[in-house]
């Protein structure tokens, strides 16, 4: 039967409004609607992946920043802090040498007394002053009375001015004072007798605190730190932070190094002293043999980072659940379309199935009628006739085409009811499922001598058993019928695993099928041969039922003559 059903209206024009919402024509569509859902998350990967990488380069930059700040800072504060050191040690110098100058006129300590009464020695920087004989023995301690017995031939800044040349300043290391048991660092110069001889020394006792004093109300992180130290590599003050012994030899340090290389630099390390990791700034203080040293703690520095870093990550965090929630939106919307289409695409080519049935339903139930109508007329005339004979042929044709529009809409309401009515799918054994299908057309196969062939190990399907019963029943009867007039009919069952699916075939021998009717023999009523009888719904049913199973039908055949092979595809069963 030639399909000679009217051409379809458009998916569009037919669908009622809700879903001709969703009839796209491709010219008027913006890329986001054609996107797939996948698209949609590679790009929200894409932008959250971007989000980082920007809040990585700002939290880079900032903490680049910072430091460098941290850097600027440091090294302001080791300028300020070499002014500081500078200042006090030409206070302490001036003021040393203006108590030498009085002393050596007449040796007399009370001349002193009454010097430092009229000039008050600087208590926030100086402790005292201190004059020693030739001998070590203390001739005045300002401020203090004299230990008896105490000497100072044993200190290094005494053995030192005793075996100088001239006149030079000492800067002494830092040191426990004998009568203030404070923490000094004296400036120590000698003095000559009349006669030119060695006569004794003159110091003046920094309280190493107040050197270093001013950097303790500076706020710029509690493990900082700023050091003076000589260049005789031991620590003169301090800071303080964690536990420390003071005056220490800091020979380790790496500060020697890059003095070699540069008066004022910055460096990190982690200190010898106390193991705090800093970024240190240092400078020679010019015309004392000191080297000044500001300490950023690496913690302290990073402590002050991470307020900056949590706020960038959390504000990436907010951007990329912000993607995440609109990428699924957008991503859930794409397969609700895409869903919408394909059911779309299903009531159209349902609606062109239906509208293809209709038209072969009216044409062919429509010859029976045509029958029907012309034995009646026949009938008539032979009534009045009176031809008994003639008659009783009208009455059996009239009945035979009333039993074909009866058989033709039984098989139609079968064809009908298939995906409406439908048991729930089940692991079936396909061997079992076809040897009942033989054993129900096994008289066909008996009469016609068929030698049948069942492939061991077929995998199990899933499926209606009902209705897959049917369709190998419909296609071993089909091939059983149009056998012709084989000396040795053969019909081959089989079954194999295919992609995931059950490929399986039905071969037989017979007639076989003409190329250009490969494609139209599944159609409703298509029947090749008039002659042979059927229906020409038994194939829609299979490839009906197939279809509801998800399955797919087909066909081969080399030709009339040299037998067909029908195929279809079942899921394969849960495992
Ligand atoms: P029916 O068997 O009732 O005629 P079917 O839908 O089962 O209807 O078959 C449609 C037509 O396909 C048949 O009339 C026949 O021409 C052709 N056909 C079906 N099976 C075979 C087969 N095994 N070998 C050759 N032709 C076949």
């Amino acid at each position: 039967m030639v399909d000679t059903a009217p051409s379809t209206n458009s998916a569009c024009s037919i669908k009622p409004g809700y879903l001709n919402n969703f009839c796209m024509t491709g010219a008027n569509t913006s890329i986001l609607d054609r996107w797939s859902d996948n698209q949609y998350l590679v790009t929200g990967v894409i932008l959250s992946l971007f989000v980082w990488i920007v809040s990585y380069n700002f939290v880079s930059r900032d903490e680049e920043q910072r430091f460098q700040e941290a850097a600027d800072q440091a090294q302001q504060i080791a300028v300020f802090f070499e002014r500081h050191v500078v200042g006090i040690f030409q206070y302490g110098d001036s003021y040393l040498k203006l108590v030498r100058r009085e002393y050596v006129r007449n040796h007399d300590v009370g001349d002193i007394e009454n010097l430092m009464a009229e000039v008050p020695l600087n208590k926030s920087i100086a402790s005292h002053i201190t004059i020693i004989d030739e001998f070590g023995t203390p001739l005045l301690v300002s401020g203090y009375e004299i230990r008896p017995g105490t000497t100072a031939r044993d200190r290094d800044y005494f053995k030192f001015q005793q075996n100088a040349s001239g006149d030079q300043l000492l800067v002494s290391r830092l040191h426990k004072g004998r009568n203030s048991g404070k923490l000094i660092v004296s400036l120590v110069r000698r003095f000559a007798k009349p006669n030119g001889e060695f006569g004794g020394v003159i110091f003046l006792a920094l309280e190493a605190v107040h050197i270093t004093e001013f950097f303790n109300t500076m706020n710029i992180g509690p493990q900082s730190s700023a050091t003076l130290v000589g260049t005789d590599k031991y620590i003169r003050a301090r800071s303080h932070w964690g536990s420390q012994e003071p005056g220490q030899n800091i020979s380790e340090s790496v500060i020697w190094q890059n003095l070699a290389q540069s008066a004022v630099g910055i460096y990190l390390q982690t200190s010898v002293v106390d193991d705090v990791t800093r970024y240190y700034a240092y400078r020679e203080v010019p015309g004392y043999p000191l080297i000044a040293a500001i300490g950023l703690s690496v913690e302290d520095f990073q402590q002050a980072t991470e307020v900056s870093k949590l706020n960038h990550y959390s504000i990436a965090f907010l951007a990329t659940l912000l993607i995440v929630v609109t990428t699924l939106f957008f991503s859930r919307q794409r397969q609700l379309l895409t869903q919408i289409e394909a059911k779309n695409h299903e009531l159209q080519s349902q609606n062109d199935e239906l509208e293809r049935f209709n038209y072969t339903v009216s044409h062919d139930l429509k010859a029976p009628l045509v029958t029907i109508k012309g034995f009646l007329g026949l009938l008539k005339r032979d009534i009045d006739a009176g031809d008994q004979q003639a008659i009783a042929r009208d009455a059996g044709q009239i009945g035979d085409a009333a039993d074909r529009m009866a058989q033709l809409l039984d098989e139609l309401l079968e064809l009908s009811r298939i995906g409406r009515q439908m048991n729930a799918a089940e692991n079936l054994d396909l061997a079992e499922l076809v040897s009942e299908a033989v054993e129900r057309v096994s008289i066909q196969l008996e009469e016609r001598r068929v030698e049948l062939r069942i492939a061991a190990g077929m995998p199990a399907v899933r499926g209606d058993p009902g209705r897959l019963l049917e369709v190998f029943q419909n296609l071993i009867d089909n091939a059983v019928k149009f056998m012709g007039e084989q000396e040795s009919p053969c019909i081959e069952i089989g079954a194999e695993r295919d992609d995931g699916q059950v490929r399986c075939c039905v071969r037989d021998n017979g007639i076989g099928i003409a190329a250009d009717y490969l494609d139209r023999i599944f159609d409703l009523f298509d029947r090749l041969d008039a002659r042979v009888e059927g229906t020409g719904v038994g194939l829609a049913l299979v490839k009906r039922i197939v279809d509801v199973h998800g399955g797919r039908t087909w066909v081969e055949s080399r030709g009339e003559g040299f037998g067909s092979t029908f195929y279809f595809t079942l899921p394969a069963a849960d495992s």
